[in-house]
């Protein structure tokens, strides 16, 4: 999964005409994007705090409104830092004005400085002085101006020296690339690092790798003793090092995938990671890159499309139209507080997946959704608790939830779920006996509790359905003639 994700990074560089050997790309790729959701615009206006060089001493002289620019996006210089400390720069989404400001972000990143070089003629202690001195001043300013902005639209603070943004200065760029250089080797106190040794995912003697390195935590190091006989998390490295350049491209490909390759799933998310068996070239990577982010676009998606699952930009279907020069990898997981969030918990890989497989799982879909007693079974559709309308009962995996659902916080059957959507994904045994029991429980329940017998009726449909598809893609183990 690692190569794959590295393929994508790579894919994805050459794809926007990005070196990763050049300083300038580099940056591109460890800043953020202060608005963040191109989709969803949000942070649209950019506070600046004036600073003007007069002599050795620098004095505030105002501030202003922006209109947010994503052309200018290496001029903020943003990089989130971590949610309790400072920003990697002093460049900072804006919660309240006077807690971005005064309390957690701007003033603290000056005087949390460790670094006094003078670059470029600019000092960042004297600047530093120079906001301090005019706190007040700089406070009610950055107030009087964030009062004009509509409430609705959220801002940035950020600063311009002599006229120049933050991101024109090389102190703040060098300062940025070694802040992330560190998060790659320092961490819970420790640092993990060696020089002259092997990468482990380029296979290169490399001047430096570092140890924590965790592109979705396929290894991780939060607990001591993880790695039996005893280690030390500063040991890291020894277990997977990995060099500055895979870790950038790796850093690429996890956003492609975030961004372009992640659906939902009844109540979990998975990441559908496409890997070349053949080391395809970038043209034919292209080619299927583009059907994907297409077949997500409503402009150009192929309308009519036959889906596993209630996520309508899912591409199932597409992938299984493909030949067999490619396969894919399923990442079923969880992030309850969002992708950047604190807790992601991968929960199933499925891996190594051929799109004849899917045209296989896609053709008995279609043969069991043509039998008479489900396409005249009308089940009831649902929009935000709604009902919206009514369709033929068509086989997906929500059928297969509807038997193995998350009841409450405490008593789920998710591990059952995703133990047989694996065994349908990889062609392996689902025991009769087993599934019959969920299926029934279902059914009595529906009953005891006074269901309408159109919906009991419906469940045991459903039922039955699950038992046909299973049985005709030969993975119902039963010593039973169904
Ligand atoms: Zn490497």
């Amino acid at each position: 999964m690692i190569e794959a994700i590295k393929e994508i990074g790579k894919y994805e560089l050459k794809n926007k005409g990005k070196n990763i050997d050049n300083s300038l790309d580099l940056l591109h790729i460890l800043i953020d994007d202060p608005e963040s959701n191109p989709k969803k615009p949000t942070y649209k206006k950019i506070l600046v705090i004036l600073i003007k060089k007069v002599g050795e001493k620098y004095e505030y002289s105002g501030v202003e409104i922006e209109e947010y620019d994503g052309e200018k996006i290496n001029k903020y210089l943003y990089k989130q830092g971590s949610p309790k400390g400072t920003d990697i720069t002093p460049t900072s989404r804006v919660t309240t004005i006077d807690s971005t400001f005064e309390k957690t972000k701007i003033l603290p990143w000056f005087n949390n400085l460790q670094e006094i070089n003078l670059d470029e003629g600019i000092n960042l202690v004297n600047i530093g002085d120079c906001i301090r001195n005019n706190k007040e001043q700089i406070l009610n300013d950055l107030n009087e101006k964030h009062s004009e902005i509509d409430k609705k639209e959220k801002s940035v603070i950020t600063l311009k020296i002599d006229g120049k943004y933050v991101g024109e200065y090389n102190i703040f760029k060098r300062i940025l690339v070694e802040e992330s250089k560190k998060g790659l080797y320092s961490k819970y106190g420790k640092i993990s690092k060696a020089e002259n040794e092997f990468c482990y995912v380029c296979n290169e003697r490399k001047k430096d790798v570092y140890g924590f390195v965790d592109t979705y935590k396929f290894y991780t190091v939060d607990k001591p003793g993880f790695v039996s006989g005893g280690f030390h998390q500063k040991d890291a490295w020894k277990v997977y090092p990995v060099c500055l350049n895979c870790a950038l491209v790796l850093e690429v490909g996890k956003k492609y995938v975030n961004d372009n390759l992640n659906f939902n799933f009844y109540g979990f998310n998975y990441f559908l990671i496409p890997k070349f068996i053949n080391k395809e070239g970038y043209e034919s990577k292209k080619e299927i890159f583009k059907l994907i982010e297409n077949q997500q676009d409503p402009k150009f998606a192929k309308k009519e499309v036959k889906r596993f699952t209630q996520d309508e930009k899912e591409i199932l279907e597409v992938m299984s139209e493909q030949k067999n020069y490619l396969n894919m990898n399923f990442m079923f997981y969880e992030a309850p507080k969002g992708l950047g969030g604190s807790v992601f918990n991968i929960l199933l890989y499925v891996e190594d997946i051929l799109p004849s497989r899917l045209k296989k799982l896609f053709d008995e879909k279609r043969e069991v959704d043509k039998m008479d007693i489900f396409k005249e079974c009308m089940a009831p559709v649902f929009k935000d608790k709604k009902k919206i309308g009514e369709v033929s009962l068509e086989f997906n995996f929500g059928i297969l939830r509807t038997f193995l659902p998350k009841i409450s916080k405490n008593r789920t059957y998710d591990k059952y779920f995703l133990d047989i959507v694996n065994k349908i994904f990889t062609n392996k045994q689902v025991n009769y006996d087993f599934l019959m029991q969920f299926i029934m429980q279902k059914i009595r329940d529906e009953f005891v509790n006074g269901y309408s017998t159109d919906s009991t009726k419906i469940s045991t449909l459903k039922g039955f359905m699950l038992l046909n598809y299973l049985n005709n893609i030969n993975i119902l183990k039963t010593n039973k003639k169904i």
